[in-house]
């Protein structure tokens, strides 16, 4: 089922009592999901990503705009009549009942022509178990299962009703490290077994990269950048989503384009194009970008060498940095080259330099 999105905003009036402002959870978006696509909503806590979740259940209303499943609009639509399944972060698993019994409890309020009997009903809960690989737990109560595994039971009770489109808020949030890689990899699969449209809400880019088939990236309730995980990363529409996907993060330095180059303090890093005019910029440069070289274009003082296996992290300072240290990431045997230098130098990969306007953070191309 493909979902549309069509200037779609929310506002709620402030929390703060003293204050007699609104608030824009959502601001004016346009989106379109493909039918059977994984979707990341991401971005940092507060940006809308839960909200515009809601609005796509029915639980909020929209303040305006539309929500379109396929050719269908479902604006006014209520949420038991959408067809979404919902998984929540904290499971929201009924405590007096089984497992069995929580997986079921959406089949038993079906009625007229949808009614099913108790028969069927036990079959479908156990297909839907079986699916999350929780069909050997149906009479446990959730206070007897683990957080993976309350979770699975969520997600089959989301599933049993074979929902159009399935929702997950931060479902993962509650699981320790372990258990959410697992866990990501299972939804993954699951989504691909279902084919079911699926959007999932995140503030980890993490684990919205590695599962996602797109990522859609928010900020202030305003949508940066929609696109496929691995292109958003290696093409970020401005400073901020640069700076939002990256582990380790990308480092930023003050620029100067000067006569057709750009300069990062008294060196002259990288050619850009000769109609660019001259001004100050903002230069991102991803850790996997610099590349050890004994006179290279781009210097700093050698702080500390992090061995992690394949890979080392070469920890440096530069005075045009904004941040404290710079990290670049480069093979062991290079990092090993470097240990008891007081200066590091290096050439820059061109398509790991990214250029920003100081001002507004658009992205220059250069
Ligand atoms: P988080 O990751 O922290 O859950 P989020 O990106 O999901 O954040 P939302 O929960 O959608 O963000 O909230 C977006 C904005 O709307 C925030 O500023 C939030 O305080 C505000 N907001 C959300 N719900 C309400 C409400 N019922 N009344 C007033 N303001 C609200």
């Amino acid at each position: 089922m493909k979902i549309v999105l069509k200037n779609l905003s929310k506002i709620f009036p402030s929390r703060n009592k003293k204050s007699n402002g609104v608030v824009v959870a959502v601001d004016s978006l346009d989106i379109e999901i493909p039918d059977g696509k994984l979707v990341g909503l991401l971005g940092p806590s507060g940006c809308g990503k839960s909200t515009t979740l809601y609005m796509i259940s029915g639980l909020q209303k929209p303040t305006m705009g539309q929500v379109f499943f396929g050719e269908h609009d479902v604006t006014m639509l209520e949420p038991e009549h959408r067809g979404v399944g919902l998984v929540f972060q904290n499971y929201a698993l009924y405590p007096h009942l089984t497992v069995k019994q929580n997986i079921m409890f959406p089949l038993q309020n079906l009625k007229g022509e949808e009614k099913l009997d108790k028969e069927e009903m036990l079959r479908r809960a156990q297909e839907a178990a079986d699916l999350v690989q929780i069909g050997d737990l149906m009479d446990r109560k959730p206070s007897e299962l683990s957080g993976g595994q309350q979770q699975r039971v969520a997600i089959a009770r989301a599933l049993v009703k074979a929902p159009r489109v399935l929702l997950l808020d931060e479902p993962l949030s509650n699981l320790d490290a372990r258990l959410r890689l697992q866990t990501r990899e299972e939804i993954r699969r699951i989504q691909r077994e279902t084919g079911v449209t699926t959007v999932f809400v995140t503030h980890d880019q993490e684990e919205a990269m590695s599962i996602s088939d797109i990522i859609v990236v928010m900020k202030n309730g305003v949508k940066q950048q929609v696109g496929e995980p691995q292109k958003v990363y290696d093409d970020p529409a401005n400073l901020f989503v640069a700076q939002f996907l990256g582990t380790p993060p990308i480092n930023v330095f003050d620029g100067e384009l000067s006569g057709g180059w750009l300069y990062i303090g008294n060196e002259r890093v990288m050619d850009v194009s000769p109609d660019e005019p001259d001004r100050p910029v903002v230069v991102g440069i991803r850790p996997e970008g610099f590349i050890p070289s004994g006179n290279g274009c781009f210097s700093g003082d050698l702080k500390n060498i992090e061995v992690m296996g394949r890979d080392c992290s070469v920890v440096f300072t530069n005075e045009k940095s904004q941040k404290p240290s710079v990290r670049a990431i480069i093979d062991s045997d290079a990092g090993a080259s470097l240990i008891g230098m007081s200066k590091v130098s290096f050439d820059l990969k061109r398509n790991k330099v990214f250029l920003f306007e100081s001002e507004t953070g658009d992205r220059i191309r250069f």
